[in-house]
């Protein structure tokens, strides 16, 4: 297998990690979106990480799916809306066995992957740290976090993952990375979209708390029938210790929603209100609040998938 690090999207997560694995010396090379973008790039001839005001510029070879190598080791750093599109692009390069690390946050879009590369071995990641683009082809450091991946069909840790601590990326080899992802989605549903009908900071949703307290509920009742129960452990006394720990914070669907961006609803309350469908669960609070949530998307003229 080689060791070179494809990494599809060059965006804030995408540039973090090509960044830090250059510095490493690890063989790193970016797939951007088309000839156009590469062009672009080009021009300016790499990537700039900001960390603690100080920028640093790193060459990083970059081409588009369309090039010819084989792809072994693959990041996807795009969103979850974007991720199926974007292996499918790249499907044809991958070797047998080869391993794809899926970045993206929420639920579902790491099934769609899934089904489009039987063949290779997707790790699933659960990231908290915080990046964001403050310009073209350059990306600024904003949070320190944590790292979980994880295969939820084979507990084997894989070959490269020292690559991760020699790149200063804190990572952890998870054995039950689905529960921490809907921990996480958990958390999201209950906090996210209500920032944005509220139009609040984190903080903001401390003088809505009976609101949330039901939602936590719905959401501990559909974990649990998901077969995560651990996910729902307490889930209720976290969402206030996180509201409280980012009170002066905009959640980033809320960041979303006030740049114009398309956000990952699909992925996060959409895929809880999806599943509950499923399990023939009856959340009428969860429902109500996509219902709101995506109204208020359609007014501004926002995607709401
Ligand atoms: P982002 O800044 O929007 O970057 C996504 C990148 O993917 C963009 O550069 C985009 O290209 C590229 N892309 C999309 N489709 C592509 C394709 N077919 N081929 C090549 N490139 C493609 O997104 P992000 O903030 O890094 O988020 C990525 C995922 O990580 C999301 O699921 C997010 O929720 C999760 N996450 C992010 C953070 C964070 O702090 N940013 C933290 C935790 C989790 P263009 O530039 O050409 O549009």
């Amino acid at each position: 297998m080689s060791s070179t690090w494809h990494i599809l999207g060059a965006g804030s997560l995408g540039s973090l990690w090509a960044c830090r694995l250059a510095r490493a010396g690890k063989a790193v090379r970016l797939i951007l979106r088309d000839g156009q973008r590469l062009q672009a790039y080009q021009q300016v001839g790499g990537l700039t990480l900001v960390e603690q005001d100080q920028p640093r510029h790193y060459a990083i070879p970059a081409e588009t799916a369309q090039a010819r190598g084989p792809i072994h080791r693959l990041l996807l750093a795009c969103k979850a809306y974007d991720a199926a599109p974007a292996i499918a692009s790249v499907a044809p390069r991958l070797v047998e066995g080869a391993e794809v690390l899926l970045l993206q946050n929420g639920l579902g879009s790491q099934d769609e992957v899934a089904d489009l590369v039987p063949r290779a071995r997707c790790i699933f990641t659960s990231s908290t740290e915080g990046a964001f683009r403050d310009g073209e082809w350059q990306v600024r450091f904003a949070g320190h976090g944590y790292n979980w991946l994880g295969d939820p069909g084979n507990p084997a840790l894989p070959a490269w993952f020292d690559d991760l601590q020699q790149a200063g990326i804190p990572a952890e080899w998870s054995l039950d990375i689905l529960t921490r992802l809907w921990r996480k989605l958990a958390l999201n549903c209950a906090i996210n979209p209500l920032t944005v009908l509220h139009d609040c900071q984190n903080g903001g949703l401390l003088g809505h708390l009976d609101e949330v307290e039901a939602l936590c509920a719905e959401l501990a009742r559909l974990l649990r029938q998901c077969g995560q129960p651990e996910a729902a452990h307490e889930l209720d006394a976290e969402v206030q210790r996180v509201i409280l720990a980012t009170a002066a914070n905009y959640s980033s669907m809320y960041q979303d929603v006030r740049a114009g961006r398309r956000t990952e609803v699909h992925y996060l309350l959409g895929h809880a209100c999806r599943a509950a469908g499923r399990h023939g669960l009856q959340l009428p609070r969860l429902e109500r609040l996509l219902q709101r949530l995506v109204d208020s998307l359609r007014v501004r003229g926002l995607p709401c998938d």
